[in-house]
């Protein structure tokens, strides 16, 4: 089942269990806005290349759109090539044969936008959802290349992109240099606009913490869903699936309390030690090797075997849909923590119910990235109002603090308006707590399991806003 179907599904699911208008159910589906623009660019060696680059706006009910933008080798949207829905699936399985799934097709982002809006939601933070991409291999690209694409793709949406309109921040094959990209482009337009994006680097007002902010997400998560079954991390086996962004800080995190991690994959490869890997060797490895492959510390293994290894955890942190009707019986893991967005395609859902295994759905699951990214918005908005406005309110009151002797860095706080990372991560752990009671409340109220009971929250968060609001006569 394609990303969209298997989304719509699910909202559709929780639409019935609370009760919803079919007109506001299907307000609720159809995406506010879906932007498709052309990102042609002069490549290094003089040749022309053009791309395709998505955004999709979903809903904005409680507050600007946000979500990522994801590079990805999607080839084309196959509407404009003219294949029909077979010459495409070839293209698909041809991905898949080389570990590759479409990331970066209009269903799909349409698919990752709806989940964003909901998403933001369970996390109780005031956005709605979107997502972006350019059908890319940014492994393909040079420096300067991803430069010049970013610009395009950016000069082709900084009208409908905006501080509270709608937020970008990094995906899959972007990251904060793309985001510092996008903020400069932007302010050509709109004059300097650093709110616009997050995932910036620190020297831009980025924030501390963002960068592991979804694996630290995905470890107080797992931690909340292990004790609610009396059991905590070091006493399980886990299995990783992807080892960037969001599977290798998650790992850090598991390893660093003793959670044993017995297999990790990534495009590169896939190792597995039954006593478990030492994770920060493995880190030094990769980073110096780029590739799991040849790790002194654990054996190779296949890499499609990873999903079906022997563990109590499994961590799926890379691609969409790889849980599928062909795998799930075979899923040894009791616990299922979701750190990719819809891993787990709804045949393997239930399948994977029947069995008993306990799956923590991907909008709560990883859900600390826009958690941090919204800390990070909201430092750079009161800067920005103190900087101006108040500027001279708040250098008296600095002087005032100063004759009194407060602590220095209580006075670094105030001027730079910046969290360490300390606060940063207690606050994520705040907001992770929060939302695993609300969706054990709502499982309760509604008779449902984690999926559900995570959909019914964030989807009657944004039906209720959306009603508030009204709609225009
Ligand atoms: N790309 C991340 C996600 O899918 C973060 C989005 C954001 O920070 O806006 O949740």
């Amino acid at each position: 089942m394609n990303a969209l179907a298997a989304t719509n599904r699910n909202f559709r699911h929780a639409a019935r269990i609370l009760g919803l208008d079919s007109k506001l159910e299907k307000s609720l589906l159809i995406p506010l806005r879906e932007i498709k623009v052309e990102c042609t660019i002069p490549k290094d060696d003089g040749s022309l290349a053009s791309f395709v680059g998505f955004r999709v706006q979903h809903d904005n009910a409680r507050g600007p759109m946000k979500g990522g933008i994801r590079y990805h080798p999607e080839t084309q949207d196959f509407r404009d090539i003219g294949l029909d829905g077979q010459g495409y699936s070839k293209i698909l399985e041809s991905h898949i044969t080389f570990g590759l799934v479409t990331e970066v097709d209009p269903d799909e982002v349409n698919a990752l936008a709806q989940l964003m809006t909901w998403k933001s939601a369970v996390a109780a933070i005031p956005y709605g959802g979107a997502k972006g991409g350019i059908g890319c291999d940014p492994r393909e690209l040079s420096t300067s290349e991803l430069e010049r694409l970013t610009r395009v793709f950016t000069q082709k949406i900084h009208d409908l992109i905006g501080i509270h309109r709608d937020v970008p921040a990094p995906d899959m094959g972007t990251n904060s240099q793309t985001m510092a990209w996008i903020l400069d482009e932007y302010s050509k337009f709109h004059g300097h606009s650093p709110a616009v994006v997050t995932g910036k680097p620190i020297d831009l007002g980025g924030s501390l913490g963002r960068e592991a902010a979804t694996g630290l997400g995905v470890f107080y998560a797992t931690e909340a869903l292990l004790a609610e079954h009396g059991k905590s991390i070091s006493e399980m086996k886990f299995a990783i699936q992807g080892f960037g962004n969001v599977g290798a800080w998650a790992a850090k995190f598991i390893h660093g309390v003793g959670g044993k991690v017995v297999a990790v994959s990534d495009i590169t490869g896939a190792v597995k030690n039954p006593n478990g890997i030492d994770i920060p060797a493995l880190l030094k490895h990769k980073d110096s090797t780029q590739s799991l492959k040849d790790f002194q510390g654990a054996d190779a293994m296949d890499m499609n075997d990873l999903l079906i290894h022997e563990c109590d955890v499994l961590v799926p942190c890379a691609l969409g849909g790889v849980l599928n009707k062909e795998n799930a019986a075979d899923v040894k893991a009791k616990f299922i923590i979701e750190a990719a967005n819809h891993p787990t395609d709804p045949e393997a859902d239930e399948i994977l119910s029947k069995k008993g295994v306990v799956i923590l759905p991907d909008i709560y699951a990883n859900s600390g990235g826009v958690t941090v990214s919204y800390f990070e918005w909201v430092q750079i908005l009161l800067g920005s109002i103190l900087s101006s406005d108040m500027h001279n309110y708040i250098t008296l009151i600095l002087c005032i603090l100063v004759c009194v002797h407060v602590p220095m860095h209580v006075l670094q706080n105030i001027q730079g308006f910046m969290w360490d990372e300390e606060k940063v991560n207690c606050e994520l752990k705040k907001y992770m707590m929060r939302s695993f009671h609300d969706i054990k409340a709502m499982c309760q109220t509604h008779n449902c399991n984690l999926r559900m009971g995570a959909f019914t929250l964030g989807v009657n968060r944004v039906a209720r806003a959306t009603l508030l609001r009204g709609w225009e006569a």
